[in-house]
């Protein structure tokens, strides 16, 4: 008989099985450690929100014997085309940026949560508990957590707590840490189409007089294309992105393959503290940034990365707990911080302005001299 779940304990709880959940739900069973993991769904959503894996998790999910299974997937884009308008400025190309992952893989986030999941149903799958919502927490010698379930309330108790449970994060409230930003001005179209352009695996970036197209390759021939608008569109029409796309690009996008369309605002927040306690925080629980260059999910799962390393030292190699917390919290803080600076600056190269002619000047010339190699280490993710 399985024990009732009120009396269970873990060492480590993992609140939130989304992408950054269940990589740090990997890692942890690959280092030994004991840990749980809960989810409020019974299974993942099917919507497509990230689609960029950016090398630096492809080092890493090489290390933990999964980039094999993302890349059989994914399709590899090897670099960027820009362009003023429809005129060619130049090409950012990742193929130069360290091997063997030079080059950006898309994925929708559907499928990474899968592939994560079917490997932690292999390395631990009694740890992945679906169905619980985290209601209420209480920390005395260690966390006593309760949960909702469909059927009545349970609770475990644990030394540590990860909240990876997204940007409304319950634990991130209930251990009381601030979460400072705001929304944007900026909003976006997005849809998937069979793929109509020239464009092969490179990204097509578009700055154009009227804002921001871009195209991504996805798998099975399909093509993402994000689109600035002047308001956020809840509802949109088909019409809506198709017609504005024709405008800015001169480009028929083949209506009756749309696969996926919806419209977004962009927001920024970031935690006052990474760690409170023996809780830390990680992915979207800790920071949100906007979509534009494709980062949350990379840097959730650099976080994660790191915050295996500090309780493998903890737990494993009997290293001081604050001392290898704080440096936790000090270096993804930092990396938070520099990603959505570098997200502005991709929106702001995105926007409309009176003076676009310089706009495009700067980019050009930026392609088109040894700062290209800079930019595409940046626009990889590389340093953080
Ligand atoms: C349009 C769009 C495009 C994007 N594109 C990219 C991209 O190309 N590349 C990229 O890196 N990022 C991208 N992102 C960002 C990426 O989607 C997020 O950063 C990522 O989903 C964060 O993962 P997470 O696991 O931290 O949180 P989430 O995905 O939000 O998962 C949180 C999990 O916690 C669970 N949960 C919440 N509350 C509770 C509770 N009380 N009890 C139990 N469980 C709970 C939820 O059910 C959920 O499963 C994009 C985002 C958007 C909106």
């Amino acid at each position: 008989m399985t024990e009732p779940l009120s009396t269970l304990s873990t060492e480590v709880l993992i609140v939130g099985a989304g992408p950054v959940g269940l990589f740090l739900a990997c890692r942890l069973a690959q280092l030994g450690i004991d840990f749980l993991i809960v989810d409020k769904r019974l299974e993942t959503v099917k919507h497509s929100r990230s689609i960029g894996i950016h090398p630096p998790s492809l080092e890493r999910l090489a290390e933990m014997g999964l980039a094999e299974a993302f890349l059989a997937k994914g399709v590899k884009i090897a670099g960027g085309q820009a362009f003023a308008n429809t005129r060619p400025l130049g090409r950012l190309s990742f193929e130069h940026c360290p091997e063997p992952f030079n080059f950006i893989l898309t994925l929708p986030q559907f499928e990474t949560e899968a592939i994560l999941e079917d490997a932690l149903l292999q390395l631990r799958p009694e740890a992945l508990l679906r169905g619980l919502e985290l209601t209420d927490l209480k920390q005395e010698e260690s966390y006593r957590v309760r949960f909702k379930t469909q059927a009545d309330t349970k609770e475990i108790s644990a030394s540590y707590l990860i909240a990876c449970d997204g940007k409304d994060s319950k634990v991130r409230e209930l251990v009381g840490i601030p979460f400072y930003g705001e929304a944007y001005p900026d909003a976006y179209l997005m849809g998937d189409f069979a793929d109509s352009t020239e464009l092969g695996s490179d990204a097509g970036i578009y700055l154009t007089d009227d804002g921001l197209v871009e195209s991504f390759p996805l798998p099975g021939g399909i093509r993402r294309w994000v689109a600035k608008t002047d308001t956020y569109i809840q509802t949109p029409s088909l019409e809506s992105l198709t017609s504005l796309i024709e405008a800015r690009l001169d480009h028929k996008l083949l209506l009756e393959t749309n696969t996926m369309l919806s419209g977004f605002g962009v927001q920024h927040f970031l935690a006052s503290q990474f760690v409170k306690g023996r809780t830390l925080l990680a992915g979207d629980a800790a920071h949100v940034l906007s979509p534009i260059g494709g980062q949350g999910m990379n840097l959730g799962w650099l976080d994660a990365w790191d915050a295996a390393r500090a309780l493998e030292a903890i737990l494993k190699k009997g290293k001081a707990p604050k001392s290898s917390l704080q440096a936790y919290a000090l270096k993804r803080k930092k990396a938070a911080r520099t990603a959505i600076a570098r997200a502005a600056f991709n929106m702001q190269l995105g926007r409309k302005t009176p003076f676009a002619p310089l706009k495009y000047a700067f980019v050009r010339l930026m392609l088109n001299s040894p700062l290209e190699r800079l930019f595409a280490r940046i626009f990889t993710m590389r340093w953080l």
